[in-house]
């Protein structure tokens, strides 16, 4: 799809930059309510929502008119520049600074399809390096399962992508637009969570447990299963960090675009519903999964001689893969009444307690897997890929609030243990209840990462990349740890960290070049020149034969949650 341009503020050269730390955010605009207007035929989409709706408003426009930035249009990588604005500054002492890139086709979301979902998948990872999180516009009704396909496609994904709407237009009098964008945009700007999420009324859902449970209120998702991973009250942000999900695999962010959505179904099971109807839709030419929403904990009607149950089995000998999940909105399907276990026996995929959503467009994810199979769709369905069901229930520790001085006193102990390459004593550290210091920045804004990014242990910097730390956090100069570790000239932590996705961030472009004069190597190895990924992937394959990375939590910049 192609877009169009938005046009004012101008860019004001005579006026300096903030020299208020920024983050920079990509806002796609898909279509949905939020940016329709009135028309004869009642709301329709409208393009032009950066000038008609944020610029004239002083929370999404500082009127500092800051410089334009350059967005990746197309495939074939050509980059248009694009008038950005930025906000006020936070509580937190940062500004956001954003652009909105409109779709050619605005949709009213009920239209969308996996090609709308490829399109904003595609249009994230052209632009992943230029940006530090991603806010996306989309309609409600299909909100849930946009997020939810997203979440598959986008594989291990180290910055925040965070889908919104509204239930009324922006230019309405009354709407919940503002809000949510607004919302939106300091949570992206601010808070380092790696996963696709929904925020909605002053709270973010993972973007695969939530679910739309209302037509007309304000609070028109929920996440039934799962807690919030953050909520927004009047005075801060609080994000539950120890629920936040993180890629521990050392991997470069990637997408899988071409979801299986044709040979896919949903059934719901009712009383009296006769197996033959079952079986009409088992017998649906190309089919190849099927999602059975049951009773309760995963009860379906045994049906005379047991019908039913006969014609799944018959299905899942043919190869189709079928998910039990519940039509009850919380609870998880789980096979302790005989129906439920008649179905197992059959070869029924417990779903345990995802949502339809989920589960759909999971199905289609793992169906268009290269060298999927049935059999490793059905195990990987009750598998959580992206925190999206509840394999076992375990209790989850959470630090208590305002335990600053605790908190300081054991990342002091962390850095020192992590200065001296001290392995064992950081897992000590880190064991159990201290998984949060991954998140934590010392009074100069350098996460664990950081220190270990200089580290004499190059196995330290491993070790947090595996327990999910952030490759893209940066420090209250702005620096990422690839950044540290090349002035450091540290070429086999740079290339550990480029391995794992990390890259310079724009702001630390210039600087680079200039010290890339004077060690061309290690800065080459960072990112600066020619370098290309691919080189530097074939180069630390060389060394690295197996790894994992996480791109992590925390916090963006200095900010704390
Ligand atoms: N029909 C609209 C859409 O999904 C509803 C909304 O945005 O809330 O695009």
């Amino acid at each position: 799809m192609a877009v169009t341009a938005t046009t004012i503020p101008e860019y004001d050269d005579q006026q300096p930059e903030s020299s208020i730390p920024e983050s920079q955010v990509l806002i796609i605009m898909t279509g949905g309510t939020i940016c329709m207007q009135r028309s004869p035929s009642g709301f329709i989409p409208a393009r032009g929502f950066q000038e008609s709706c944020l610029a004239r408003v002083p929370t999404f426009n500082d009127g500092s008119h800051p410089r334009p930035v350059d967005v990746v249009i197309n495939e074939a990588g050509d980059r248009k520049s694009y008038q950005s604005l930025r906000t006020p500054p936070s509580s937190y002492g940062r500004q956001v600074r954003y652009t909105v890139f409109e779709f050619e086709e605005l949709l009213d979301s009920s239209s969308i399809d996996a090609k709308g979902w490829a399109e904003i998948a595609r249009t994230i990872y052209r632009n992943y390096t230029l940006f530090d999180a991603f806010v996306v516009l989309h309609g409600t009704d299909s909100l849930a399962y946009t997020c939810s396909a997203l979440s598959f496609m986008l594989q291990n994904l180290g910055k925040p992508v965070i889908l919104t709407g509204s239930q009324a237009p922006m230019l309405e009098l009354q709407n919940d637009a503002a809000d949510n964008l607004l919302g939106s945009l300091v949570v992206a700007g601010h808070f380092m969570i790696p996963e696709v999420c929904l925020y909605f009324n002053y709270k973010l859902f993972r973007g695969n447990r939530a679910t739309k449970v209302a037509a007309s209120d304000f609070a028109a998702f929920d996440s039934p299963n799962a807690p919030p991973l953050a909520i927004t009250n009047s005075m801060r942000t609080h994000v539950a960090w120890d629920l936040v999900n993180r890629p521990t695999n050392i991997e470069h962010f990637s997408i899988q675009t071409n979801l299986d959505t044709t040979h896919v179904a949903c059934l719901r099971i009712f009383p009296g519903i006769k197996p033959e109807m079952l079986e009409a839709v088992l017998k649906l030419e190309g089919l190849k999964g099927l999602v059975l929403e049951t009773f309760g904990a995963g009860n379906a009607p045994g049906g005379q001689d047991n019908a039913m149950t006969k014609v799944l089995a018959d299905a899942i000998k043919r190869g189709i893969v079928i998910v039990n999940i519940t039509q009850c909105l919380t609870g998880s399907v789980s096979p302790v009444y005989a129906p439920g276990m008649s179905l197992t026996k059959a070869g029924v995929v417990a779903g345990l307690d995802m949502t339809t959503e989920a589960a759909l467009t999971k199905l289609s994810y793992l169906l268009a897997l290269p060298d999927a199979t049935p059999e490793s769709v059905a195990k990987n369905m009750s598998i959580s890929l992206r925190g999206e069901l509840t394999e076992t229930s375990h209790p989850v520790f959470r630090h208590p609030e305002g335990g600053l001085p605790e908190r300081a006193k054991i990342l002091t102990a962390l850095g020192y243990a992590i200065a001296q390459g001290d392995l064992e004593r950081v897992k000590d550290i880190l064991r159990g209840e201290h998984e949060w210091l991954l998140n934590e920045a010392d009074y100069s804004g350098n996460t664990p990462l950081h220190l270990a990014a200089t580290s004499p242990s190059i196995s330290i910097l491993r070790y947090f990349l595996l327990q999910g730390a952030s490759v893209h956090i940066r420090n209250r100069a702005g620096r990422t740890p690839l950044f540290l570790a090349a002035s450091a000239g540290l070429s086999d932590h740079v290339l550990l960290l480029r391995k794992s996705g990390a890259h310079l961030h724009s702001d630390e472009q210039a600087v680079a070049e200039l010290y890339a004069k004077q060690r061309p190597g290690v800065w080459g190895l960072a990112g600066v020149g020619s370098k290309a990924i691919k080189d530097v992937e074939e180069e630390g394959g060389k060394r690295y034969s197996n790894g994992s990375v996480g791109n992590g939590n925390g916090v963006v910049g200095s900010a704390s949650s």
